[in-house]
């Protein structure tokens, strides 16, 4: 059986290792590169704590992707450097799996747009976590019957973007899943700018930062006497790749734009 050859953008990076690891386990995967702004010429075997591995970092992905090893690149980078790198890999001809978040709406058209063009597949999800998916795909359910939301996404301290795509994707959810308009609910004395959050789609997003935090979120709903919460916590960077191997054996299926991985589960 000829093995999938995958290529790691962002290898340096926590989740790029994880993803490095995660791939090197796997009978029918192969790493074939990895391309980093950080640890150039090293061994990314050593950097995960795995032994050599004869994989050395790459910076020039363009480059790395020109090799023709790759069916398949999977990005965790960062949100000012992803666009370039989904386009790098559909000009080469590889499939794309993509975790890093802040793409925008724009953004995701231009790539649907790209690989129906170059008949390649990308797989973007803000979340790889099942327990995530699961849990926007509840919170789309108790909309039809709670409108009133807000939710409270908690991070790692250095995390780029706010808020989250999860919770990005999340308030998408809920609008499609409302039935009724939202209460107004506004705070006639904020006495710190900033204080009720943001607004996305009718539902008000906090964002927390701090260090020792990986990924979490709590949906609250609010209604006559009673508040449902539905809370998920990624306690480990691995919780994400069951979801990312999943789309990296879908990703040379797939012609044109998959967005969230409940579109995988089903
Ligand atoms: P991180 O530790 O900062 O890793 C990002 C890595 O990408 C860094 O090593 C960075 O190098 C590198 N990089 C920057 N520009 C690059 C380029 N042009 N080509 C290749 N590599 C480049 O961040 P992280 O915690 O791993 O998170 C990465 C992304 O994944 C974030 O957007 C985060 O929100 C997202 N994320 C998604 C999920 C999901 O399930 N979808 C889960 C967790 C995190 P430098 O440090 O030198 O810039």
């Amino acid at each position: 059986m000829d093995k999938l050859g995958v290529l790691v953008a962002g290898a340096y990076g926590r989740m790029g290792r994880e993803v490095v690891k995660a791939v090197v386990a796997q009978a029918d995967l192969q790493l074939v590169g990895v391309v980093d702004q950080a640890g150039a010429g090293e061994d990314i075997g050593e950097i995960c704590g795995l032994g050599e591995l004869g994989i050395k970092v790459e910076t020039d992905l363009p480059a790395a992707l020109k090799k023709k090893t790759a069916a398949v690149m999977v990005d965790f980078t960062t949100p000012l450097t992803v666009m370039d790198n989904i386009k790098a890999a559909l000009a080469a001809g590889v499939h794309a799996v993509v975790g890093t978040t802040g793409l925008t709406a724009e953004n995701l058209e231009e790539i649907e747009d790209l690989a129906v063009r170059t008949g390649k597949g990308v797989i973007v999800a803000p979340n790889f976590a099942l327990g995530a998916v699961l849990m926007m795909r509840f919170a789309q359910e108790a909309a039809k019957y709670f409108p009133d939301v807000e939710i409270i996404e908690l991070h790692h301290d250095r995390k780029i973007d706010a808020p989250s795509g999860t919770a990005l994707k999340t308030a998408e959810l809920i609008a499609a899943g409302r039935t009724a308009e939202p209460g107004s609910r506004p705070a006639p004395l904020e006495k710190i700018n900033g204080a009720r959050g943001g607004e996305y789609l009718g539902t008000k997003i906090h964002s927390v930062r701090l260090p020792g935090l990986i990924a979490h979120q709590e949906v609250i709903f609010g209604g006559q006497g009673q508040t449902l919460t539905i809370r998920h916590d990624s306690l480990d960077r691995s919780s994400f790749m069951p979801g990312v191997l999943l789309a990296v054996r879908k990703a040379p299926s797939v012609k044109g734009l998959i967005y969230g991985l409940d579109a995988l589960i089903d």
